[in-house]
């Protein structure tokens, strides 16, 4: 690159760059920084230049010079991602697609829209006809649809719809390859699983289509327990309850709760907590089950007459009130099996106690209500860290590791010949998001079977 520099960014004249520092190192990083082992491998990494196309015609000029002077392209929606997952290790050029936003077209259950559209926006769009998005990450005003398709899995609706990776979430993309004359592909059905949650190692997704779910009058509710297990139950059950809509159900174990600084009024010393967003019609049979629990409902959006954002303090929302207090703390990614009993969840609650505080995620994974944990860790050394997971992982709780930028080593653990094969096919030089795929090192030629990033 260095030889080629000047004649590279004549290749770009007409689209927007930048190579100033300050830009390009906050244009480099997202918050791996929730993690203490990600934190000194990536602080350090960044690109050469930012490139900021408007359309598709730009993306194929910035792509035919990269793979001319095999320059590496990792793509950047809004940077939020909390694995390093668009942090350049080989630097070379950010692609940033923040300025292709367009909501192409929307309707009855369906939107087509850019990679950089906001999240937040096309909910606004979609709620204007009765619908909106099927799930959302609780960075849904900054994230974009791009970046949590590549990026992201579930979030808020996850308890109603699943994950982005069930069939049926996510219906077509447009994507760029990385080859000397670029193509422009349309995947449709199973196809599009080939660049689902693959931190955009194999193709820059420059359209995608939705589907959307219909859109209830939503309520936030705060409910609050004196014993984690009761807490616990009641949201399994509120997930189980097949007449009762809500489209997020999360709950904290105490100390957690007082991580919320902006919602204090309405948590109580000591007691656990129970966040939950459900259609305001049903207010009187959740309170019916409230009560079958013995928990205190202290916040009602539609009694209250406002809206705490609630979605905003749960997933990995959470993990970030908690470091707001206390820098030390972090956290880990898993999924109790289905348990009705939820014996697991008792067990690592009374197990670890506050050095693994307990955060639950009700979802809907295979057709059955299952809890997910984004527990809250003290952190004291990455040996103890590794050690937690191993024993969790050991009593059968799927560990999703959010220590590591691997794409592999951070979810199934297993090499998707799928994703890998789409990626020989559109990047024979491996030049998207490098480093980040072990079935490309592990599977091909290149490297020996061994990361050359590392
Ligand atoms: P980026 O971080 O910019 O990108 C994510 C990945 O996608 C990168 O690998 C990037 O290279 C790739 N990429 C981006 N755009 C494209 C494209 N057009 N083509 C190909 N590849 C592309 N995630 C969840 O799933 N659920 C949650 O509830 C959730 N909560 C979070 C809470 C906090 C506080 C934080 C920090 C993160 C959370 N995340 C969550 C992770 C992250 O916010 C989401 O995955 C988000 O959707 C990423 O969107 P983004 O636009 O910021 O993507």
């Amino acid at each position: 690159l260095e030889n080629h520099w000047d004649e590279f960014l004549s290749a770009l004249e007409g689209i927007e760059w930048t190579t100033q520092p300050n830009q390009v190192a906050k244009l480099s990083q997202d918050y791996f920084h929730f993690s203490p082992v990600l934190q000194p491998l990536l602080g350090e990494k960044r690109a050469d230049v930012v490139v900021f196309p408007l359309n598709e015609a730009q993306v194929l000029r910035v792509v035919k010079a990269c793979v001319a002077y095999k320059i590496p392209v990792t793509v950047r929606g809004a940077g939020t991602g909390n694995y390093g997952q668009c942090v350049p290790l080989e630097g070379g050029v950010v692609l940033d697609l923040k300025n292709m936003k367009t909501i192409l077209e929307i309707k009855p259950g369906w939107v087509r829209a850019e990679p950089g559209a906001k999240l937040a926006q096309i909910n606004k769009l979609a709620s204007e006809i009765g619908w909106e998005l099927r799930l959302l990450p609780s960075t849904y005003r900054t994230a974009t649809l791009g970046g949590f398709i590549a990026g992201g899995s579930g979030g808020i609706g996850s308890i109603l719809y699943g994950w982005l990776g069930d069939r049926g979430n996510f219906l077509a993309a447009k994507v760029v390859t990385l080859e000397e004359e670029p193509q422009v592909l349309e995947l449709r059905g199973d196809e599009v699983q080939q660049v689902n949650h693959a931190y955009g190692t194999n193709g820059i997704i420059i359209e995608l289509e939705m589907p959307l779910a219909p859109s209830y009058p939503w309520a936030e509710g705060i409910i609050v327990f004196s014993e984690f297990m009761a807490a616990a139950r009641f949201g399994q059950q509120l997930g189980e309850s097949d007449g009762l809509i809500a489209k997020l159900i999360s709950i904290h174990a105490w100390p957690i709760p007082s991580y919320f600084t902006a919602l204090q009024p309405y948590l109580l010393d000591e007691h656990h907590a129970v966040l939950v967003i459900f259609d305001q019609n049903a207010m009187e049979p959740l309170e019916d089950l409230v009560n079958e629990f013995e928990g205190k409902i202290t916040f009602l959006s539609c009694r209250a007459n406002k809206v705490l954002n609630l979605g905003e303090f749960t997933w990995n929302h959470t993990t970030l009130h908690a470091r707001a207090t206390d820098p030390n703390l972090t956290y880990l990614q898993s999924r109790f099996p289905s348990d009705p009993k939820l014996e697991l969840v008792q067990r690592f609650y009374e197990h670890y106690g506050e050095e693994v505080m307990i955060h639950l995620e009700i979802v809907r994974y295979q057709g059955q209500v299952s809890p997910c944990g984004l527990q809250v860790v003290r952190f004291t050394t990455e040996e103890r860290l590794q050690e937690i997971m191993g024993d969790l992982q050991n009593h059968g709780i799927a560990i999703f590791n959010p220590h590591t930028y691997i794409l592999e080593d951070g979810g199934s653990r297993t090499i998707n010949p799928l994703q890998v094969n789409f990626k020989r096919k559109v990047d024979p030089y491996g030049l998207l998001n490098p480093g980040k795929m072990r079935g490309w090192w592990e599977m091909g030629e290149e490297g020996g079977g061994v990361n050359p990033y590392l």
